[in-house]
């Protein structure tokens, strides 16, 4: 039955893992899988997830299946940290969140929703994207293309060209962007031009879909999410795809969020049926643990002051990271100016190294990192950073 199957292509992300865990090289470093490390190279529990998770199994009564969309009071507590407990979308309920496996659940969520509710609907990828992006759409056979968003020439926002392209596209389309912390470019817009982003696509009657998968990772909790709320005004529909993955430090509970926004709360509890739909063939309802966790967390104040503090740490220590390169990479005397790097948020830095020489970075020195150039700035140390840079002078010069 299975002869005719062919082999699929390794995952270029995941594919890297498994190459860095085979190389027997005891100074190998990884910059490849989006996944926070500490100064000691691990991957943290976080201090207040493990005790919201003391919490969580004292309480838990049984195993019985949640709702479809999952737990009310996770939804709005995610709602919450996404917009501020005083937002106009909380306060008149036109915003319906469901608890998803991640942000890829998410993802996948909107692709079948949109596949089965606005057929018609291309959905815009911002160029370049998260790798997993134009695959998730593809599965839920949802018609991609891409408009401009990185500019090599200065290493920032093609602004210019992002928002000439959204003044063209077609009332009924979609676009999907980056909340905050754009992977894999690390380049965000601001705020005023944030302001003209959503008013374009208000403007043309285009949909706006956000992948707000590290809040809290770029600048602060509420900044990152400054962007996203540009694009919630009165009225204004919208769909918001949320991980806390990242931000929780909580990757294989598998906790993520699907926000509609609809015009108003009739139009969401019609907009909520159709979802409700796509997660019952598709999973039909959410893992409990994680999001329990989450809501544990944002629903206890001093839990909540302890995890905003834990975040912290991971955001000061990335930022340190990127000057630390910087400066390093020019005393190694690493030609050009990678001052960009600095100015980049989150975990992604496009470093501008070509495909060559990424690959001569895996095989000469056992340094992983995607062939764009992506790094993964918290698998920079300062045991690592050295070798590292000294090793990036040799395939550059
Ligand atoms: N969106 C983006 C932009 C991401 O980088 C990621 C994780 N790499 C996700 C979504 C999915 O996150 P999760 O692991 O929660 O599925």
């Amino acid at each position: 039955m299975f002869e005719t199957v062919q082999a699929a292509p390794v995952d270029p992300i995941l594919g890297l893992t498994d190459a860095y865990k085979a190389d027997p090289d005891p100074n190998k470093i990884n910059l490849g899988v989006g996944v926070y490390q500490d100064a000691n190279g691990v991957t943290p529990v976080l201090p207040s997830v493990v005790e919201a998770t003391r919490r969580v199994v004292a309480a838990e009564k049984t195993k019985s299946y949640l709702p479809i969309p999952g737990s009310p009071q996770y939804g709005a507590a995610v709602q919450r940290l996404m917009l501020g407990a005083e937002h106009e979308v909380i306060a008149s309920g036109r915003g319906s969140t469901s608890h998803t496996p991640g942000g890829t659940g998410a993802l996948r969520v909107v692709g079948d929703f949109l596949k089965q509710n606005l057929p018609a609907a291309k959905l815009w990828l911002t160029d370049p994207t998260w790798a997993n992006h134009p695959a998730i759409f593809a599965a839920a056979g949802v018609a991609t293309d891409s408009v401009p968003y990185f500019d090599s020439a200065t290493n920032g926002l093609a602004f210019d060209a992002l928002l000439a392209k959204l003044r063209t596209l077609p009332a009924g389309d979609a676009v999907l962007l980056h909340g905050c912390c754009h992977n894999p470019s690390g380049i965000d817009p601001t705020v005023e031009q944030w302001q003209q982003i959503a008013q374009t696509l208000a403007e043309r009657g285009v949909l706006p879909v956000l992948d707000f998968a590290y809040q809290g990772f770029g600048i602060g909790l509420e900044e990152d999410a400054q962007g996203l709320r540009e694009f919630c005004q009165t009225g204004a529909e919208l769909i918001i795809c949320s991980s806390f993955s990242k931000n929780f430090g909580l990757y294989r509970e598998r906790v993520g969020a699907v926000t509609f926004i609809a015009a108003d709360a009739d139009r969401r509890d019609v907009v909520q049926s159709q979802v409700n739909r796509v997660i019952r063939t598709l999973y039909s309802n959410p893992p409990a643990h994680g999001a329990a966790l989450v809501q544990t967390i944002l629903d206890d104040d001093a839990l909540a002051t302890q995890w905003q503090a834990e975040l912290a740490e991971m955001r000061t220590r990335i930022n340190g990271m990127r000057t630390l390169l910087v400066k390093k990479l020019a005393e190694h005397g690493v030609p050009g100016d990678y001052s960009f790097i600095e100015k980049q948020l989150g975990m992604f830095s496009f470093s501008g190294l070509t495909k060559q020489q990424v690959e001569r970075l895996k095989q000469e020195h056992s340094i992983y990192m995607v062939g764009s150039g992506r790094i993964n700035v918290a698998g920079v140390s300062a045991a690592n950073v050295d070798r590292l840079c000294a090793a990036i002078a040799a395939v550059c010069g």
